[in-house]
């Protein structure tokens, strides 16, 4: 019993302060000063077929109004941030290149045809870049997802989004869970996606992004074994210069940011919280493995209770843990002096 009671007391005391080095941890990297947020976007919808009722959509997350990325994009141009492309990045980072003051990268999942249509030339008319990642073999379950209201890119809508200055990325070839594949199927999906979307592009393909989540060690080393130099996944929060680009975290841009919440996006101190959510969320994920983490997590976070994690119950929940972490603090002091 009293063994028992000792490894509590350890716990009771241990915990807390694993988190706390945790969170110093993170507050630094979110506040250094080498940091350059990389921008995560999906879809775009064109505002005035909305008004216009051309079209019906309401998808409330992986879709942001052309209007509102046309705002954002001002705001990063009024605000000093200069857009950079991947290989931009790593050439700062090898120093051939000097680092501007304030640098962003913008990037979009899946190659949508609304990125050429109305994402391309809003970048264009500013002068600022992003990087598109694409698919060559989208399978039904992706494209059924925009069925009606967008579709994926062809391979020649590939090339015409590259020659509006937008930098291709792999995305896999068929937007597989990567996790989910043989080792056969999963070196096909980044080796394959590498050769031809580079004979399609005529350059040599860099950059990879691990579609749906399914990230874990193996997948990596495929695709840094593929040849790639950076890979984003859905590790959140702000990528800095001294980062691992390999396991590339990105901050997701949604639909309800206004140019006041995307501000806020950029800033060191609502990246961190970004950055702790999304870290915490990917617990069950450690702790149970790729799939079933995803099986949890989609319980777990699904619409039942994601309103849970919104960052205000998020607090409230901290501060009951807090008081409650108090009151056996208080118990353990009583019983030891007892
Ligand atoms: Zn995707």
């Amino acid at each position: 019993m009293s063994e028992l009671l000792l490894m509590w007391d350890v716990l009771l005391l241990g915990t807390p302060l694993a988190v706390v080095a945790w969170l110093l941890v993170v507050w630094r990297g979110e506040h250094a000063v080498d940091r350059v947020p990389v921008l995560c976007y999906h879809r775009l919808t064109s505002q005035a077929d909305l008004d216009s009722g051309k079209i019906v959509d309401d998808e409330p997350v992986w879709t942001v109004l052309d209007t509102t990325f046309a705002a954002q994009l001002d705001y990063l141009k009024n605000n000093g941030f200069e857009t950079l492309d991947l290989d931009e990045v790593l050439a700062i980072q090898r120093g051939e290149r000097p680092a501007p003051a304030k640098g962003v990268v913008i990037t979009f999942d899946d190659g949508y045809e609304s990125v050429l249509r109305l994402g391309a030339p809003l970048l264009a008319a500013r002068g600022q870049r992003a990087v598109v990642y694409a698919l060559l073999e989208p399978d039904s379950y992706t494209n059924g997802q925009v069925a009606g209201i967008d579709r994926i890119c062809t391979p020649d809508e590939i090339l015409a989004m590259q020659a509006h200055g937008l930098q291709i990325g792999s995305h896999s070839m068929t937007h597989a869970i990567l996790t989910t594949l043989s080792a056969d199927k999963l070196r096909w999906e980044v080796e394959a996606s590498k050769a031809q979307l580079s004979a399609l592009c005529g350059r040599e393909i860099n950059h990879f992004c691990i579609p749906r989540g399914g990230v874990s060690r193996a997948v990596v080393d495929a695709v840094r074994d593929a040849g790639y130099l950076t890979c984003s996944g859905r590790a959140k929060g702000t990528a800095r210069l001294a980062s691992d680009w390999l396991t590339l975290p990105r901050i997701a841009v949604e639909r309800h940011h206004t140019p006041a919440a995307f501000g806020k996006l950029l800033q060191p101190r609502h990246s961190f919280v970004h950055k702790v959510l999304g870290d915490l969320r990917l617990i069950p994920t450690r702790l149970f493995g790729a799939t079933w983490g995803r099986k949890l997590r989609s319980l777990l976070y699904g619409p039942g209770l994601s309103w849970l994690f919104a960052p205000r119950n998020v607090k409230r929940l901290l501060v009951l843990g807090a008081v409650l972490y108090g009151v056996a603090l208080v118990e353990l002091v009583a019983r030891r002096l007892g």
